[in-house]
């Protein structure tokens, strides 16, 4: 089997291909795998082992369809998680998420379907669904997206809809909650409040830190795409959520706990823009078909991330000072 995976460099993406290139997925043992990326200012060479000789790696812009027809005969499936993904950032310019999220997407799809590919995942994300004061989400509900950013990727999931619907293409839509782990950048909450400790920078939390987020390491939601991959139906969306409800203060104080300071580094700053209360995902679908479960428990999970980036500081020091982060 030969799988295609764009946004590979990135912090999730690089994260599903170390683990299948080390066999870590049953049913996916052997499978070689092609990287496409960009390697935008999220994407890291580095996350992948370099010489891997099921590793092929192609810098290249999902907006490049001829590109993309060009690669894509030979393969078996498509895992896409190429993407512009900081919400902050689509605050302040719009145009490139558009672009690379809803017209990038399309493309992938198209040239999926030009080129007979069988099987494609689309890794989107549970901010297309808004915001939720109580209760949870299932796969049912609209999209109703706040930010340019969730805009953009629910027009990526409409769009993989209707080349499932209209094309037949073999295609799910994963839809997960908020990822932690290593490799990721450090203009993303964890991260960016790990660094600064250690740094001994303030940690800026936006509004009174009361947006309540739902946590999934991104070793069970790799876990999650994979099974999707082999075994979801086509057409289907499912939600991967972590179950671990927390506000942005409560992690704020647990990594300060962890990093062995004191509260008084939170420093609170000016609320994000349209910032959304609530995040909260029912994922009883793929935990009911497809066996899905999380395994990584949030405070193991936590101080591992944070003992990763305290013993990593060559991978994560040039993203420091670099615009965000
Ligand atoms: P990331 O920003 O770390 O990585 C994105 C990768 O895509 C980078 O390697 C970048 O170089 C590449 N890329 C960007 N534009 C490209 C283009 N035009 N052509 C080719 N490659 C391009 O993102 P991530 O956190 O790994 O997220 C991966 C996917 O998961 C995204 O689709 C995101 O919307 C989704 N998601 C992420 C989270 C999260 O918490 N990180 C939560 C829900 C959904």
């Amino acid at each position: 089997m030969r799988v295609l995976v764009t946004g590979g460099a990135g912090f999730i993406g690089s994260h599903f291909v170390r683990t299948l290139l080390e066999d870590g997925y049953p049913g996916l043992e052997g499978a070689a795998v092609t990287v496409l990326d960009s390697l935008s200012y999220a994407g890291n060479r580095a996350n992948l082992p370099a010489e891997h000789p099921r590793l092929e790696f192609v810098r290249g812009d999902i907006l490049d369809l001829p590109l993309l027809l060009d690669l894509l005969p030979g393969h078996d499936a498509v895992v896409h998680f190429a993407a512009e993904s900081h919400v902050d950032r689509s605050i302040d310019d719009a145009n490139v998420f558009v672009r690379t999220n809803a017209e990038g997407s399309q493309n992938v799809f198209e040239a999926c379907r030009r080129t007979g590919v069988e099987r494609v995942v689309h890794v989107s994300t549970d901010e297309v669904y808004g915001s939720i004061d109580s209760g949870s989400w299932t796969e049912r509900e609209p999209l109703l997206p706040n930010s340019p950013y969730a805009a953009s990727k629910a027009a990526s999931d409409l769009i993989a809809r209707a080349y499932w619907r209209t094309h037949g293409l073999n295609l799910s839509i994963t839809r997960c909650s908020n990822n932690y782990g290593p490799y990721q950048h450090t203009e993303k909450l964890i991260p960016l409040f790990v660094t600064n400790l250690i740094e001994g920078i303030p940690l800026p939390l936006y509004g009174d830190g009361a947006n309540i987020r739902e946590w999934l390491h991104v070793d069970d939601h790799c876990r999650a795409i994979c099974l999707v991959l082999l075994r979801g139906a086509a057409g289907e969306v499912y939600n991967v959520g972590g179950g671990n409800e927390r506000t942005n203060r409560e992690i704020a104080e647990r990594l300060v706990a962890l990093g062995g300071a004191d509260t008084s580094v939170i420093h609170r700053v000016a609320d994000r823009l349209g910032h959304d209360l609530r995040y909260a995902l029912d994922d009883t679908k793929i935990r009911e078909e497809l066996g899905y479960a999380p395994r990584v428990s949030f405070e193991q999970g936590l101080a591992d991330t944070f003992a990763w980036y305290r013993d990593n500081p060559a991978w994560w020091k040039p993203l420091k000072g670099n615009g965000r982060g």
